[in-house]
């Protein structure tokens, strides 16, 4: 029977198999709780977040076969929660259907090299507001994004930088959080994402890239908002050292050029190595398929099953 979906919400997160021929999930305890807070917030039941995980790691052992084994390949997951109504209304679900896909997916970059992205900045476009719901990964927010990107495409830019506020934020890019290495106004290098203050998405990379710098304790990092003011100062006095995104898709994907008021601003990410980005890569793809790191971070297909006392 055709129904009414007023609410949809997914997840993504990836499954890597090691020389071992162990199957790992990368801290999808991150998941679960991102998943249970947007299913909430649309009124969809509610789940238990020990079962689904056991589900999903039931599911992959099934499909094990599937899980690529070449460095950068993984198994990815995508759950996906929505209302499942037989009647007009518009109220909360009283069905919904939960269900999860598996597809491997090849490597984002060949090697140990990584692509970078140029990025259209346009302060027309807004994906999320303070008060609405950029930082719950479900359907609605992504759906009027489509549009843009293809805007974006005809001018010669591969994802969209979202800005926000009359001082030009920058929030994210694409569908991916956005991090500036650079040295900031008061003379210290810093690696600096903007705060989850309610227009951000909550990423797992980005909680990620923040844990492994805090334990380097190399540079400062901080969770601070960033202006398109700033950013273009600190270009003029050469400041900038990397500008990247990070997502469960590309882990970290350098940006060397952004679009902005009609003029292309090169963004020196790949002439600084770019150090930071590769050294995250290489860090990750490390952790996701040993246990050496992050050991209860990180939830596998086998032989154990997921319990509580896996959470971070
Ligand atoms: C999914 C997503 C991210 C990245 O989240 P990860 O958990 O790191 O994959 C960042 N921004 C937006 C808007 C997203 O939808």
């Amino acid at each position: 029977m055709a129904a009414l979906t007023l609410g949809q919400l997914f997840e993504g997160m990836k499954a890597f198999k090691g020389a071992d021929q162990q199957v790992r999930l990368f801290r999808p305890w991150l998941n679960m709780d991102r998943m249970l807070r947007s299913a909430l917030r649309l009124c969809l039941p509610s789940f238990d977040k020990v079962e689904l995980l056991e589900c999903i790691r039931r599911l992959i052992e099934v499909d094990k076969a599937w899980v690529p084994e070449r460095v950068g390949t993984s198994l990815y997951v995508r759950p996906v929660l929505m209302g499942n109504e037989n009647s007009l209304g518009v109220s909360s679900a009283t069905r919904a259907l939960l269900y999860v896909i598996l597809c491997p997916v090849g490597s984002y970059f060949p090697g140990d090299s990584v692509t970078p992205v140029s990025l259209l900045a346009d302060p027309t476009f807004i994906r999320a507001w303070m008060g609405g719901v950029g930082d719950y990964k479900m359907g609605g927010n992504y759906g009027p994004t489509v549009l843009l990107q293809q805007e974006a495409q005809k001018k010669g830019c591969e994802q969209v930088l979202w800005l926000y506020g009359p001082d030009h934020q920058l929030t994210e890019v694409g569908t991916m959080n956005i991090f500036v290495y650079w040295t900031h106004e008061d003379g210290v290098l810093e690696l600096v994402t903007p705060p989850l203050d309610g227009i951000i998405l909550p990423g797992v990379v980005r909680q990620s890239l923040l844990d492994l710098a805090r334990t380097w304790g190399e540079f400062r990092v901080v969770e601070r908002k960033i202006t398109m003011k700033e950013l273009l100062q600190a270009l003029e006095e050469g400041r900038v050292r990397e500008v990247f995104g990070s997502g469960t898709a590309c882990q970290v994907c350098p940006v060397h050029r952004i679009l902005y008021k009609d003029k292309h601003l090169h963004i020196p990410t790949m002439e600084n190595g770019p150090e930071l980005t590769l050294r995250f890569q290489k860090e990750l793809k490390a952790i996701q398929v040993s246990w050496t790191h992050w050991g209860n971070g990180i939830h596998f297909c086998s032989p154990e099953k997921v319990s509580p006392e896996h959470l971070d």
